[in-house]
């Protein structure tokens, strides 16, 4: 599903990314972990195109991400075909980032019905199956204000789901929470991946990567360090940074 070759970023003279290779297939939850400044969220957002690659080959479902291949030149994507590139990809970031004025309903219906076009009533269907399935069927007419930062994770969680993505991506989803708020969410997103949802997913939670990963990568400084099962990488680390990190986080 996700392919990245020797995939480099920067910022400027910053190098972020130094050349990262991995692969996710489809129906699979991989785990990045890493210090910060690592270039976790770096990668994350070249997935959808947030940001642009300096090189490398990215692919996501068999498609170069951003650009057309053509007699072997690249042509940039027009944004019309990358918003449709990225309306096929969920992401859920740290902050909840749900529109305050809008109800939970009018937060997950609005790009089906804004941006695809898709009939209210077909739409309104799914969200509220979307908000059965995250637990919060009871707080459709709620605003986001009124609900907890694990409520609304989860609303934002539904509401990425409301597009019917081929992937999802996750950006430290539970670190902007109350400890007591995070098992709610992880729940949540244990029960996509059981469902079968390719995810990527940066997090520091080891208990969901070892639950329900089926690789986790360690990365630092731009690079990965290690990678595998996470019965590896997590309870047999051979690589001394990645030793390191998990003795200051486990
Ligand atoms: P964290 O866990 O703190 O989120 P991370 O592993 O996700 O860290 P990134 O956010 O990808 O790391 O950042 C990697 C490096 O790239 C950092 O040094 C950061 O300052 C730099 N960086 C990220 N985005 C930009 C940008 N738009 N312009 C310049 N530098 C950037």
């Amino acid at each position: 599903m996700v392919r990245a070759e020797d995939i480099r970023k920067s910022f400027g003279t910053l190098e972020v990314l130094k050349g990262i290779n991995l692969e996710v297939r489809r129906g699979e939850v991989m785990t990045l972990l890493g210090p910060s400044g690592s270039g976790k969220t770096t990668f994350i957002r070249l997935i959808n195109h947030l940001e642009t690659i300096s090189a490398g080959r990215l692919t996501v479902d068999g498609q170069l991400v951003g650009y057309r291949e053509h007699q072997g030149k690249l042509y940039e994507l027009k944004e019309s075909e990358v918003a449709g590139m990225r309306a096929e990809i969920g992401m859920v970031f740290q902050r909840f980032n749900l529109f305050p004025h809008m109800t939970v309903l009018q937060n997950i219906m609005a790009a089906p019905v804004g941006v695809r076009g898709e009939r209210r009533q077909v739409v309104k269907e799914r969200a509220m199956g979307l908000l059965e399935r995250v637990g919060l069927s009871d707080k459709s007419h709620a605003y986001p204000g009124a609900l907890s930062g694990g409520q609304q994770q989860r609303v934002a969680i539904a509401r990425a789901l409301a597009m019917e993505p081929k992937l999802m991506l996750f950006d430290e989803p539970t670190s902007a929470l109350d400890p007591e708020l995070v098992g709610e969410v992880l729940d949540v997103m244990k029960d996509l991946a059981r469902s079968g949802m390719t995810m990527i997913v940066v997090t520091h939670e080891m208990g969901f990567a070892r639950e329900v990963a089926d690789s986790v990568v360690f990365m630092d400084d731009g690079v990965v360090v290690e990678a595998g099962p996470p019965q590896d990488v997590l309870v047999n680390p051979q690589h001394r940074r990645t030793q390191d990190f998990l003795s200051k986080v486990l």
